[in-house]
């Protein structure tokens, strides 16, 4: 039964993979970002200033436009003030919902993941097709020993800060270390931004930023806000054994949970007819 279950998920998830172009329509957020998907999705551009976005061939730069906006706001600001190249990872897919591997979340255009810092070699404008599926982020958390590597700048801290004093950013996931960095650095400490960046498992070589829900996007569910600053008390237990045996429950449970249904008017975004570029 379990298994039939998952198959059948597999199945849905790959329907949402198959969909090569975004879905006509005014551009809408639908449903969480765990269970959603994208109308009128806009395409980030495999480059533009300040940025280069990886892997291009997993097809997954899309996303409303309040984020592809957020996106090269930031890349462009990062340039001005010579913060280094802004490597972006993965969006939605063109109609966003489930994907099969990779994320629970990234579904309704909201979400975007982005290193640190760019590898070595990276040069703006200069990188092929082949080349970004190659480009590999920047550990800048030793996730073993829990400590920050060689590779973290104070550019990056500025990268972050940058990010999250964006209004239209909701959370902004990095691992516990670089939080703990940042709740601990006076320049930063009550920056009024700190509730915003959340510690998370992994993320130790990019960050996951989650906008809100966009003023267009009735259908859009937004999350409850951030309950506390995220730095003391709620942030020791990240340092805690209680941390990695919540992190061993969380994905056995994620394994045999079904996936949660999205809501009704996704159905019709799957079945769409793709969105025809602006003239
Ligand atoms: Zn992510």
């Amino acid at each position: 039964m379990a298994l039939a279950l998952l198959a059948a998920e597999g199945v849905v998830a790959r329907q949402w993979q198959a969909a090569p172009m975004p879905a006509a329509g005014a551009a809408q957020a639908i449903g969480g970002t765990s269970n959603g998907c994208l109308q009128g999705a806009e395409t980030l551009p495999v480059s533009g200033p300040g940025y280069e976005v990886a892997r291009v061939g997993r097809h997954r730069r899309y996303g409303h436009p309040a984020l592809i906006a957020f996106i090269q706001h930031l890349a462009a600001a990062a340039r001005r003030t010579k913060l280094g190249l802004v490597i972006v990872g993965d969006l939605s897919q063109p109609r966003g919902g489930p994907t099969p591997s990779g994320h629970r979340s990234h579904q309704s255009g909201l979400d975007a993941d982005i290193a640190y810092a760019a590898p070595a070699g990276v040069r703006a404008g200069h990188l092929s097709l082949r080349a970004r599926e190659h480009v590999k982020a920047v550990p800048v958390v030793d996730l073993p020993t829990q400590t920050l590597t060689a590779a973290w700048t104070p550019s990056i801290a500025a990268v972050l800060a940058l990010a999250a004093a964006d209004p239209a950013v909701d959370r902004i996931f990095v691992n516990p270390v670089i939080k703990k960095a940042l709740c601990e650095d006076a320049t930063t400490a009550h920056a009024p931004w700190q509730a915003r960046l959340r510690p998370w498992w992994g993320h130790h070589d990019h960050f996951h930023v989650r906008l809100g829900c966009p003023a267009d996007s009735p259908l859009c569910v937004p999350q409850d806000p951030p309950p506390d600053d995220g730095c003391g008390a709620a942030l020791v237990w990240w340092f805690s054994p209680a941390a990695s045996a919540a992190q061993a429950k969380k994905k056995e449970a994620e394994a045999e949970s079904p996936e949660p249904l999205l809501p009704p008017a996704c159905a019709d975004v799957l079945v769409a007819p793709p969105l025809t570029p602006a003239p």
